[in-house]
């Protein structure tokens, strides 16, 4: 008998029919809507595996209806949707999509960096809605990009790839993490410098850190209060990662110059949220690893680790690795 599988979206056909020469699929086939929790409390006792996506919350409740689970495949790098120590104790695999979105959330980081210093999307309004009258010394003047200081704040695999960027654009690096890299430090002649002084330093700042107990609010009132006036925080991370009320009172207050953001405490954010009413605010419906390509290989990725589990092999993209011994 084939395992059962469930999968969370409408994914691409060529992955859900590699899914379905190997496994019993149901699918919850819609595009923009995220299967109820009531759906996936009905699936989860009578699955062997589960693919779903960021947006699904895996938590120990729904875990314990688990009865013949194997393995979770999140088609996202980012893991803190699922409680990893639940999972662990039931002896339940978790695997991500590491490396393959790497560049792509690098090239968005900074197009969003670079949108939310030149004023982009702002200036293409301004232009469309009629307000170009004449060149102007002072119009839509922002932040310079090149030869300014940008700080890190998690310095994986995004945070690299940022570094990259940014050197052609001759920038001072800093970066900020929880292990010093020595070797990523000489081969890029980056710097390392703790969270203070980083914030301190730093004309922009961008927070590529993964969301965890430690990460919560990182960025609150009193670090906002040590970034410069003129700073930007670009988040391509995660929401919770940056208090949301702190940084709508820096930006309100101009103890910051203006905020690019990909990701929101709540997703999807509401248009009631304040900072969305701000001018020097950029925001982004977490589109970091949007591109076609780089959204194929994470689906070719996660179907991959699922059908790996299930024929009893370590999954390539395990998180909880202590369970690859048991
Ligand atoms: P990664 O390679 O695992 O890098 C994460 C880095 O953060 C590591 O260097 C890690 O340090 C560091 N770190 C972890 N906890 C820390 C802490 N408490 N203080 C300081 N540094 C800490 O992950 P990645 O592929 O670069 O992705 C980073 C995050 O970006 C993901 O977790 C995900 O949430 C987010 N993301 C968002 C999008 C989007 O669409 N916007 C797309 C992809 C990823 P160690 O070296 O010590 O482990």
């Amino acid at each position: 008998m084939k395992p059962k599988i469930f999968v969370t979206r409408k994914i691409y056909t060529e992955v859900l029919l590699e899914l379905k020469k190997n496994c019993e699929v149901e699918i919850w086939d819609q595009e923009d809507v995220p299967v109820p929790r009531h759906i996936l409390e009905e699936k989860i006792p009578h699955i062997d595996g589960l693919y779903c996506l960021l947006t699904e919350n895996i938590d120990k409740k729904l875990l314990d209806e688990a009865k013949n689970l194997k393995i979770i495949s999140n088609m996202a790098v980012g893991y803190n949707n699922i409680d990893i120590s639940a999972a662990t104790e039931k002896g339940i695999l978790v695997t991500n999509t590491p490396g393959v979105l790497t560049e792509t959330t690098a090239d968005l980081t900074f197009a969003l960096l670079m949108a939310t210093a030149r004023r982009i999307i702002e200036a293409d309004r301004y232009l469309k809605e009629g307000h170009w009258k004449t060149w102007s010394p002072n119009l839509l003047t922002g932040q310079e990009i090149h030869g300014s200081n940008l700080g890190i704040i998690g310095l994986g695999e995004i945070g690299i790839a940022v570094a990259k960027r940014a050197k052609g654009f001759n920038m001072n690096i800093l970066y900020y993490n929880r292990n010093r890299k020595h070797e990523v430090e000489s081969s890029l002649g980056i710097h390392y410098a703790d969270l203070n002084s980083l914030l301190k330093q730093s004309d922009f700042v961008c927070v590529l850190t993964p969301y965890t107990p430690e990460t919560k609010n990182l960025i609150d009132k009193e670090q906002l209060r040590m970034m410069k006036k003129s700073a930007i925080l670009i988040n391509t991370a995660r929401g919770g990662i940056v208090n949301e009320n702190a940084l709508y009172d820096a930006l309100t207050s101009e103890v910051i110059w203006g905020a690019g953001l990909d990701v929101f405490e709540e997703e999807p954010v509401s248009l009631k949220n304040s900072l969305l009413a701000l001018p020097n605010v950029v925001v982004l419906p977490h589109i970091g690893s949007a591109s076609l390509n780089t959204r194929m290989e994470m689906a070719r990725m996660a179907a991959c680790n699922i059908l790996q589990a299930l024929n009893g092999e370590v999954p390539q993209n395990l998180i909880n690795k202590e369970l690859a011994c048991t």
